[in-house]
């Protein structure tokens, strides 16, 4: 495996960045075109009969406003209606469906979708905390079909994208993971953190490891990225070996230990490991160091 078997990060989707001013040039090809159109409530889709895949409509759904462009996919273009919490309540009630996270349905997403599911979220929950522009405070206004807010006095925003590093250390036959104080019971995955101002990511990946584990690292390689939209990060996904060995806790793991690759397999196996959902980047990195999908 390598990072081309990363979940959710290849699609054809053409994102045509230079129709989101061209509202005239959109509104003549929905006329000629198959449109697709993804309601969207607080990031969420919603799942008929709690079945898969998400409620896409062929007509717009919700205010004509709160309607985004997403880009065109083999020849149709696909739209995100961000919704109220009443038009997200009278949309539940008619198709006897809820309004769900992607990580509850991911793995019954195929690419395209799941793409889909994790741009419309990434742009919904931005404009929705966007609401007031963060400079002068009045209302902002969604402009270039959904990517861009503009308040009235002419300041412009664009979605804020978090980078976030993900690093699996292994040293040998054995990897470091980690569980935070909160975790379930049993959870343990690749350590990880936000890239902090000022910051290269490669730094970030050694002073992340060092605060959480102690352990010092060399050869760190680039493995993939992941969009992760919770609320509005990129996981940029690296590997790297450990050339320490002695692990210490920083106040923010409650845990942090090497597993091999046979003691991955067999607790995992039992249930007393419980990693990351495989359609993480958590997960792509721990099942490329045991050989296979765990
Ligand atoms: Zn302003």
């Amino acid at each position: 495996m390598n990072s081309d078997q990363i979940y959710f990060t290849w699609t054809e989707l053409d994102r045509c960045a230079d129709m989101r001013n061209q509202k005239n040039r959109i509104e003549q090809l929905k006329k000629i075109k198959t449109c697709h159109y993804v309601p969207v409530f607080e990031g969420k889709h919603l799942y008929p009969n709690q079945k898969h895949p998400f409620y896409i409509s062929d007509k717009p759904v919700g205010q004509p406003e709160r309607e985004s462009f997403l880009g065109i996919l083999h020849d149709e273009l696909w739209f995100s209606c961000g919704l109220s919490e009443d038009e997200a309540t009278y949309l539940e009630q008619q198709f006897n469906g809820k309004f769900e996270s992607v990580r509850e349905y991911a793995m019954a997403l195929d690419e395209d979708l799941g793409h889909i599911a994790l741009y419309s979220r990434g742009l919904d929950l931005w404009q929705r905390q966007k609401k007031y522009c963060s400079i002068c405070g009045e209302l902002n206004e969604i402009e270039s079909v959904g990517h861009k807010m503009l308040c009235s006095n002419g300041h412009a925003q664009w979605p804020r994208i978090e980078p976030a590093i993900i690093v699996l250390v292994t040293k040998g036959d054995r990897c470091l993971l980690g569980r935070k104080h909160n975790w379930k019971p049993g959870v343990y995955s690749t350590l990880a953190g936000f890239v902090e101002a000022g910051e290269t990511i490669e730094d970030a990946v050694y002073r992340e490891v060092y605060e959480e584990s102690n352990i010092r690292i060399k050869n760190v390689r680039y493995f993939g990225s992941q969009p992760w939209p919770f609320p509005a990060s990129l996981m940029l996904a690296f590997q790297a070996d450990g050339i320490s060995e002695d692990i210490r806790l920083d106040d923010e793991m409650e845990d942090v230990r090497w597993f091999s690759r046979d003691e991955l397999l067999q607790c995992h196996q039992d249930g007393s490991l419980i990693l990351a959902p495989r359609f993480t980047v958590a997960n792509s990195l721990i099942s490329q160091f045991v050989g296979q999908p765990l």
